[in-house]
């Protein structure tokens, strides 16, 4: 078929009975180069095991499929579950996942294990859910090639200081490498939705440590950015940590941290915070 075509992908879904749900981010891709480029990053070799993520159509499956090794895609409309398999089952290598990917990916992961490259053009409403059960369930593929809503990007990529970056910054931070490959214009899509989407590029991180005590980083960070206003000496003493270390050993970590007291979680770079959480896994 024809993906670059409003009126074909119009008739394929008339022909299925399908009814595009806004919910589910069902805006296909049909600018042809966006494709091509995402493909081009992703560069999937001849044995990797890749992820899709919402193939749709399947605009980028019939490609992918050429180029690597298995091929493992989640999807959750009924009807373009039934186009794919009957579109791609013959090929030995796709493997279909029904369902909500975020109840899915967690027993196909340990079925066929971590895939080397995953990618998707994410649905707008769960893409940083999807994101943040990846990161926090220590799922690091080496490659991720993901569309988003621009502004989703924008809090995946903002350095500390800047007026978008927040915890969910710093959950995406700590793990991944992350930069942007440009936006795409409302019309790269059909239907056309109402936002701007940006190309990033997730890589797991070389150059700092991860955090000792991973489940201790994840809460500490929740915790710190409760009250946004507060600073993190009071976060950090109202919060969870409170319950789980004495106030000396707070304060202690703090210090062996070389962090402010007096500042709030969102003037802390990344590397603070896995410094914090390690000094706390260490005096605790
Ligand atoms: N990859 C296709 C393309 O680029 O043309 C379709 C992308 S469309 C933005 C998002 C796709 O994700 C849709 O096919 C939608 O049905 C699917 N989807 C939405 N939420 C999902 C979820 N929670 N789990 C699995 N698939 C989902």
């Amino acid at each position: 078929m024809n993906y670059d075509s409003p009126r074909e992908i119009k008739s394929i879904l008339g022909v299925l009975g399908i009814r595009l749900k806004k919910k589910w981010g069902q805006n296909f891709l049909i600018n042809r180069g966006a494709r091509r480029k995402i493909i081009s990053l992703l560069d999937p070799q001849k044995d990797d095991l890749v992820w899709e993520i919402g193939p749709g159509l399947g605009s980028l499956t019939h490609e992918l499929l050429s180029l690597t090794g298995r091929l493992l895609c989640f999807e959750l409309d009924r009807g373009l579950l039934a186009y794919l398999q009957e579109t791609f089952a013959a090929n030995e290598n796709f493997i279909l996942i029904p369902g909500d990917v975020l109840k899915t990916w967690k027993d196909t992961a340990d079925k066929y294990g971590i895939p080397e490259r995953v990618v998707g053009n994410l649905p707008y409403s769960s893409a940083s859910a999807i994101m943040a059960a990846l990161v926090e369930n220590n799922c690091l593929p080496s490659r991720m090639i993901f569309t988003v809503q621009k502004e989703l990007a924008q809090r995946m990529t903002a350095p500390v200081g800047n007026k978008n970056y927040s915890s969910f910054s710093i959950l995406c931070q700590f793990a991944f490498s992350i930069c942007s490959h440009g936006d795409l214009k409302p019309g790269s899509f059909f239907p056309v939705p109402q936002v701007t989407s940006t190309i990033i590029e997730l890589q797991p991180r070389k150059d700092i440590a991860l955090p000792r005590d991973r489940p201790l980083f994840l809460a500490l960070l929740k915790s710190l950015f409760v009250s946004r206003r507060k600073t993190i000496r009071n976060n950090l003493l109202a919060g969870w940590a409170a319950t789980r270390f004495r106030q000396d050993i707070l304060l202690k970590a703090l210090e062996l941290s070389h962090i402010d007291p007096g500042i709030r979680g969102e003037e802390l770079p990344v590397e603070a915070f896995i410094r914090l959480a390690d000094n706390l896994q260490r005096l605790g």
